[in-house]
């Protein structure tokens, strides 16, 4: 199986109850003068209350005498940053490993293998969704190497036709209009969010609202940041919006049970693997899971290679538009939504916002520390010096950013991030701070909603995306997130040398070959406008509009609110708890057990 580097997975032990040792070698940062002689002085480490560690000669018997009488020499602590830690295969449970095994590409072979014909009684419809982004990786890999370029819209084509002839698919769809839906849910979370805290309503529904569509960010935040998941969006990604079409709407249509149904889809990072196999998307009833098994957009290619079939060959008219070919019950093909590549969380909200807007508002764009990091504020227009800001949002990009955003969130909200010293150093200094100056500093405007994603430069640069032919464009002493590295002292293998993942020329690759148009106007499906603006409701709570007559709603807006009446239990008139139940999920926090002693070093 095509794994990254990152998770290489050998004799693993549960993050739970960790037993493996640290594999990061403690750093020799000054040069060792001579050896240890025998007979030499032994040493102790001995901790203080405050829990900083002091060297101390054994002779000296310290266990009967306090630290403060002899001599003792404190010790810097070790650091581990968390590339040292991602670079490690430790921190993946045992159990998550083998959900990751069992989410291959081979799985997929034996399932397609065994699902025998549709005549025979066990027989599962399979079906098979493919991210956006996977789509423009692949067709930014064949336009390097072709003459032409490759539009994602054709790769779709191709893999209409590959996936169903040579693998056995029935059904082969983008996720697009998946997330059109989730967009939309989005908005209406966010509103609800808005209008939570400003009437100081329900604690775990507070903004700034924080994107819900990565599960890297997820697992970190349920791992390291508890104090993170209130505001997290309770939002499902596409992948599980998709998950839920094809069960539970298209098995109805197909007069079929979520578990007679098998769905594959195609994600841009190993992570969407995990995010699968959660709990909260097994069906108990049926015994089945919304996404039964993910691949990533390099295994999809090696599938194909397996099966001795090469994408970059065209297919017969797949540049002619017809509706009939490309739509399957109605559903729209690559819908873009203008904004980011990875899901355009954050412009959804603003567009939003801008639409249902009694004034005109500007948008003002500032980067931060790099294009992975950039606030977008929305302020009246007036002719005062200082016009009112009705929204501040952020687009927050890789580990290194989203740690910023980590901190700053909790400093804004009063909360005590982390366990570590780190949090209690900040809560200090911010203290001493403030007594030291005697003023308050002018409250900056906090962050309403921060789109989140774990992977530097987006989607288009997760993981299980394609690797680009080696380039040498990162310099040798920066890592994939431009950050300084002393490879040699850290004793970890520089590898941004051989054209893998976090290529910054090749992500922009990607990037243009997701906007790329899908040919001439005629041959793309229009990006469907706004929705009417929502409305607000007697208990303040805003929803999706309500279908009438007499509105004017793109295709798209139209199939969704019929799947929603389709999916509506009869007789069940509270049409927010369904919708949430259909859309949205929840988070917990995972409970080490690691206590600091028991860690072997
Ligand atoms: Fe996956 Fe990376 Fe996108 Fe997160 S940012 S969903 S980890 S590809």
């Amino acid at each position: 199986m095509a794994f990254s580097g990152t998770l290489t997975l050998t004799d693993l032990n549960d993050f739970i109850t960790p037993a493996q040792a640290c594999i990061k070698p403690v750093e020799q940062t000054k040069p060792q003068t001579a050896e240890k002689e025998p007979g030499t002085a032994s040493t102790e480490i001995l901790i203080d209350a405050s829990g900083t560690y002091y060297e101390v000669s054994s002779d000296l018997s310290t266990s009967s005498r306090a630290l403060a009488d002899v001599p003792a020499k404190k010790l810097e602590q070790a650091q581990i940053s968390l590339n040292d830690c991602l670079a490690c295969s430790g921190c993946i449970t045992s159990a998550e490993s083998v959900l990751i095994t069992l989410q291959s590409h081979t799985e997929v072979f034996t399932f397609l293998q065994a699902n025998g014909s549709p005549s025979s009684p066990d027989y599962k419809i399979p079906v098979i969704s493919i991210a956006p982004q996977s789509l423009a990786s692949l067709a930014a890999s064949l336009s390097s190497s072709s003459t032409t370029s490759v539009t994602p819209h054709q790769v779709l084509r191709r893999l209409q036709v590959l996936c169903k002839e040579v693998l056995g698919f029935e059904h082969v769809f983008d996720t697009t209009f998946a997330r059109h839906i989730v967009l939309k849910e989005h908005v209406a979370e966010f509103e609800e969010r808005r209008a939570n805290d400003k009437a100081g309503g329900e604690a775990d529904s507070h903004l700034p609202m924080l994107a819900s569509a990565c599960p890297g960010w997820i697992c970190y935040a349920e791992k390291a940041h508890a104090e993170m998941l209130p505001f997290i969006s309770r939002t499902k990604s596409p992948q599980q919006v998709m998950g839920t079409l094809v069960k539970e709407w298209m098995g109805k249509k197909w007069d079929k049970s979520p578990n007679d149904i098998y769905h594959v889809s195609v994600m841009p990072c190993y992570d969407k693997k995990l995010e699968a196999s959660r709990q909260d998307f097994y069906n108990d009833v049926y015994s089945t899971r919304d996404v039964d098994c993910v691949i990533t957009t390099g295994e999809l290619e090696l599938m194909m290679r397996e099966k001795g079939r090469d994408l970059s060959i065209p297919i017969i008219g797949e540049l002619d538009f017809d509706r009939s070919t490309n739509t399957f019950l109605g559903l729209p093909v690559l819908l873009q939504h203008p904004g980011t590549s990875s899901g355009s969380y954050l412009h959804a909200i603003i567009n939003h916002i801008r639409d249902t807007s009694p004034t005109p508002l500007i948008l003002s764009i500032k980067a931060i520390r790099n294009a992975d990091y950039e606030e977008y504020t929305l302020t009246e227009e007036s002719d005062q010096r200082e016009p009112k800001t009705i929204f501040k949002g952020a687009k927050c990009y890789g580990f290194r950013n989203l740690q910023n955003i980590v901190r700053k969130v909790g400093r804004e909200r009063g909360l005590r991030v982390g366990t570590g010293a780190a949090g209690k150093l900040g809560a200090r200094v911010a203290g001493r701070r403030l007594k030291k100056t005697g003023v308050e500093v002018k409250k900056e405007r906090q962050y309403d909603y921060v789109e989140v994603m774990a992977c530097p430069g987006g989607c288009v640069n997760g993981g299980g995306q394609l690797k680009p032919v080696a380039t040498t464009t990162i310099p040798k002493d920066r890592d994939e997130e431009g950050f300084e590295r002393n490879w040699e002292n850290t004793g970890v293998v520089d590898d941004t040398q051989s054209g893998k993942w976090g290529d910054k020329e090749w992500t922009k690759k990607v990037e243009e070959a997701y906007w790329r148009d899908a040919g001439p106007p005629l041959y793309s499906l229009p990006t469907p406008p706004e929705s009417p603006p929502l409305s607000p409701t007697l208990d303040g709570v805003s929803r999706l509009p309500e279908r009438k007559t007499g509105i004017s709603m793109t295709s798209a807006d139209e199939l969704m609110f019929r799947i929603f009446d389709e999916l509506s239990v009869p007789g069940d008139d509270d049409t927010v708890k369904h919708r949430a139940q259909l859309f949205r999920t929840q988070y917990r926090a995972v409970e080490s057990e690691v206590i600091g002693l028991a860690v072997k070093w």
